[in-house]
């Protein structure tokens, strides 16, 4: 059932089994979980069903450290989240990103990646990626031009990719959600704080507020927080009435930790023979090159994989961060999109001049942009923080500081100068590195660097308070009924976009809340 907390009496008590905060891809597949169980779940959506501007402002903030997106456009505020936006693009973490590595700097998951297989069969069918099969050998097998690049495989190995439609989470489970008994969704209802018991062992409500002038209380057994990686923390460092620090913070180590994915034109391809190399090219699956765990140990890199773009098309695009730099996320989008769809048409016109052209060497598939993406050493400086300013429900606003080490850049260079390296060694072709990767004692990123929209670690996951914000069942350590879900309780990013796992992770949450009812 649906009800619009503007409409409710001012200081309205909502009671629940379960309260789900925020109504994104995380806190909706848990709410669907719940469905046509004996349990009222409460699911609390800041926005409405559509964007709106004045809610979506609450997301303004400053940026320090590595150029990025506008805090405000770099999400969105309303039922289904950023799903609302997101490009579709999934895959799974490796073995690799769960261990322990004494070349990274706060690596090691208390779980290991099987903690998520037995989740991402499901999450993969909520995203409608198709067949859950991720053997390059299967996808080889439904197309013989589908022939990976003759590289090394004791070195590279091929990570393949699948496509979302996408799913929109705020179109896609509306209706289900909205119908299902047990399930009330509050839309307009935006939680401004978290009421713990006197000893803070556990949280007693949470207080939800709207543009209405009207302020509800909400309680529950158990309250999980769903707002993505810059939310959770804000919500938790704002809630300081008790906890002077904020709630879970006695380690200041909410904020801390702020991942995201850095993706950027590395180089380039140049094959001695023209090849579409369909393997590697988007159409619902693909797959790009990623380097064995051994080696990534001998050369104490990072996890990361390379794309491969037709070099016509990909000159003719631009960074992802040049493009979105609208504070309207809507406006952001339409350029991008823009910018896409121009360099399409220009690389359509440049194919049809490149069939009568004489220059073989332009030829639309001989020549490949190398994009690389990798996971950013989890940096504690690196962080989410409340300014001095309020938004205007009265909470302070977010500040980000996007902050990279010198081992982001250096697994950037030795990816792309391994690749190199084998393309020679397999006589293919040649590669051409761009020039800000030459300076070996240039540690910093370009600053057209850009992130995939992909914000984590805020609220890591260990089994030291320490070190970590949540536990391995996702519960704020310190307190009995608090928990978090979504890609901020990532310990480590991995080399992947993150939706996939954040249904995953999502789902995992449920199943525990579920044997604890
Ligand atoms: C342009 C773009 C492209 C992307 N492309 C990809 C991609 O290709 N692949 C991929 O894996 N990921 C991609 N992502 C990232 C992906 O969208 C996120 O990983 C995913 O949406 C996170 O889901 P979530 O539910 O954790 O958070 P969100 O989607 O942010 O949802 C949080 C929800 O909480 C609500 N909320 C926030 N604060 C409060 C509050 N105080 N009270 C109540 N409710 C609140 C919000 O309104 C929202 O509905 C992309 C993102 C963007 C913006």
């Amino acid at each position: 059932m649906h009800i619009d907390a503007r409409e409710l009496d001012n200081g309205s008590l909502i009671e629940g089994d379960i309260c789900i905060i925020g109504a994104g891809a995380a806190g909706i597949s848990i709410a669907f979980d719940w469905i046509n169980t004996s349990h009222k779940v409460i699911l609390l959506e800041g926005g409405g069903f559509e964007y709106d501007d004045q809610v979506q402002e609450l997301y303004n903030g400053k940026l320090t450290g590595q150029n990025y997106y506008p805090m405000k456009s770099s999400r969105l505020h309303y039922f289904g989240g950023s799903s609302m936006h997101w490009g579709g693009m999934c895959s799974t973490f490796d073995d690799i990103d769960f261990e322990v590595r004494d070349w990274v700097e706060n690596s090691g998951w208390p779980i290991k990646k099987d903690a998520f297989d037995a989740f991402y069969p499901a999450a993969h069918n909520i995203l409608d990626l198709g067949i859950y099969e991720w053997d390059v050998n299967y996808w080889m097998r439904q197309d013989p031009k589908c022939i990976p690049l003759p590289l090394d495989p004791k070195i590279v190995w091929n990570k393949m990719w699948h496509f979302s439609p996408p799913t929109r989470f705020g179109t896609k489970y509306r209706d289900v959600i909205v119908n299902a008994k047990n399930i009330h969704l509050y839309t307009y209802a935006n939680v401004v704080d978290i009421k713990a018991t006197d000893n803070i062992s556990s949280i007693k409500s949470v207080t939800v507020k709207n543009y209405a002038g009207k302020e509800h209380t909400v309680k529950a057994k158990y309250f999980i927080l769903a707002c993505c990686a810059i939310q959770n923390s804000r919500l938790l460092l704002a809630s300081n009435k008790q906890a002077p620090a904020g709630l879970g913070n006695d380690n200041d180590l909410v904020g801390r930790y702020f991942m995201e994915h850095p993706e950027l034109k590395t180089g380039e391809l140049w094959l001695n023979t023209s090849d579409e190399l369909k393997l590697y090219q988007f159409e619902n699956v693909r797959a790009e090159l990623a380097i064995v765990p051994e080696v990534q140990k001998e050369l104490k890199i990072l996890n990361g994989t390379i794309s491969l773009n037709p070099l016509p098309l990909a000159q003719k695009v631009q960074s992802n961060v040049r493009t979105w730099n609208e504070e309207d996320p809507r406006k952001s989008l339409k350029k991008n999109q823009t910018d896409y769809g121009d360099a399409y048409k220009k690389s359509f016109f440049q194919r049809v001049i490149d069939r009568f052209s004489s220059k073989k060497e332009e030829k639309i598939f001989q020549a490949f942009e190398l994009y690389t993406r990798i996971e950013q050493v989890p940096n504690p400086s690196s962080r989410v923080e409340l300014s001095n300013e309020k938004d205007a429900l009265g909470v302070p606003r977010a500040n980000l500081h996007w902050a990279m080490q010198p081992i982001d850049k250096y697994t950037v260079r030795k990816l792309n100068e391994l690749m190199g390296q084998l393309v020679g060694a397999a006589g293919i072709g040649r590669v051409k590195l761009y020039e800000f990767l030459r300076d070996e004692n240039d540690s910093s990123m370009p600053d057209f660097t850009s992130g995939g929209w992909h914000h984590m670690g805020t609220t890591r996951m260990s089994e030291d308070p320490k070190k970590g914000v949540v536990d391995a069942n996702c519960r704020m350590h310190g307190i009995d009924n608090l928990y978090v879900a979504g890609s901020s309780c990532f310990a480590t990013g991995g080399a992947i976009n993150p939706t996939l796992t954040v249904v995953a992770i999502s789902l995992r949450l449920s199943d525990h809340i579920k044997a604890k009812m």
